[in-house]
């Protein structure tokens, strides 16, 4: 009887206690592959922890919202709505490490109330979501978009310093060869030294190097008189408009127009010019403007960026090259 228990009990073993046993064995460690591959996600997403800045309070200017966003996730959006994506990988890393530089530099000194930064190019960044970004991308969208954030996670947590402080890192578009310092655009910057004059060879095989615009006399004056209502110009005389002075990198700084000399960067705004960088010449009853070059030209050049990476400089070498004396620095060793 006693040996008929023994064996009914190993019978219960074999047909039921050890396969539950076996089976919680296998749902265990399936669950532990499960939890490693999770993790193995989340370390990609979270290679670099920001001791400071890992979250920012993001206003969006048209709906007056603010949204907390992780750092990194907010660059994505930044670089996609600031360089094109079909440029190198090294450019967009620069750019990215310009993007989180500047964004830094804009918690460290406010301009919103609430927020460290808005998505207004204007005011302070641009930014696009990521909808509207697919939605204007041809081709592969989701790859574009993979582009983007493989070349921010691989900048993660690094930045531009000078003298152990982030840089006030402006960029533009295509510099025509040369950049400016910030005095010939808005007038200071001496405390930037970083920002000086270089040159960069091979921006002009971009469409944004060379534009053109041209006016009637009518035009001209039309568009003068907003800013000076006592405007007069003597057209058939070849001193009545006249380029006065250079900048150090041979923008137009000051520009004679009939009975005002006007700064350049007046010009280009009355006139609509893509930069600084102009010629004048006067074609019958039209005057017409050569320029070269997009935007304001102080720091990095994006089409620069651009045709420094195909030459296969990285993104650290664009950077010291546009910013002078620069260093690049984790985020977490200030
Ligand atoms: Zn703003």
């Amino acid at each position: 009887m006693k040996k008929g228990f023994i064996y009914f009990f190993a019978f219960v073993c074999i047909c039921f206690i050890l396969p539950a046993v076996l089976t919680q064995g296998i749902t265990t460690s399936s669950k532990a592959e499960k939890h490693e591959e999770k993790n193995e996600e989340e370390n990609v997403e979270s290679e670099y922890v920001y001791n400071k800045y890992g979250t920012i309070k993001l206003l969006h200017a048209d709906t007056n919202q603010v949204e907390e966003v992780a750092m990194d996730t907010y660059l994505c959006h930044v670089v996609s709505a600031e360089m094109p994506v079909d440029f190198e990988k090294e450019a967009l890393k620069a750019q990215a490490i310009v993007a989180r530089t500047y964004t830094i530099y804009k918690i460290n000194n406010k301009k919103h109330d609430n927020a460290d930064i808005c998505d207004d190019s204007n005011c302070c960044q641009a930014w696009i979501s990521k909808e509207d970004r697919l939605a204007r991308w041809d081709g592969d969208k989701e790859a574009k978009w993979n582009k983007i954030e493989e070349c921010v996670k691989e900048t993660n947590g690094k930045m531009i310093t000078y003298n152990n402080q982030p840089i006030n890192a402006f960029f533009h578009s295509n510099s025509g060869g040369k950049t400016e310092l910030p005095v010939d655009v808005w007038g200071g910057g001496s405390n930037m030294p970083y920002l000086q004059v270089v040159e960069t060879s091979g921006e002009d095989g971009y469409t944004q190097y060379n534009s053109e615009v041209e006016l009637t006399k009518e035009e001209i004056l039309e568009k003068l008189k907003t800013k000076y209502a006592d405007i007069q110009i003597d057209f058939n005389n070849n001193e009545d408009i006249k380029i006065l002075e250079y900048t150090s990198s041979g923008r137009v700084k000051t520009i004679k127009f009939g009975n005002h000399e006007i700064s350049g960067t007046e010009a280009r705004s009355i006139f609509g010019l893509r930069s600084t960088n102009f010629e004048i010449s006067k074609e019958e009853e039209k005057i017409k403007f050569t320029v070269k070059g997009y935007g304001h030209g102080v720091g990095m050049s994006q089409t620069g960026a651009d045709s420094m990476a195909k030459s296969g400089s990285t993104a650290e070498d664009i950077i010291k090259h546009f910013y002078v004396g620069v260093e690049i620095k984790d985020v977490n060793s200030l």
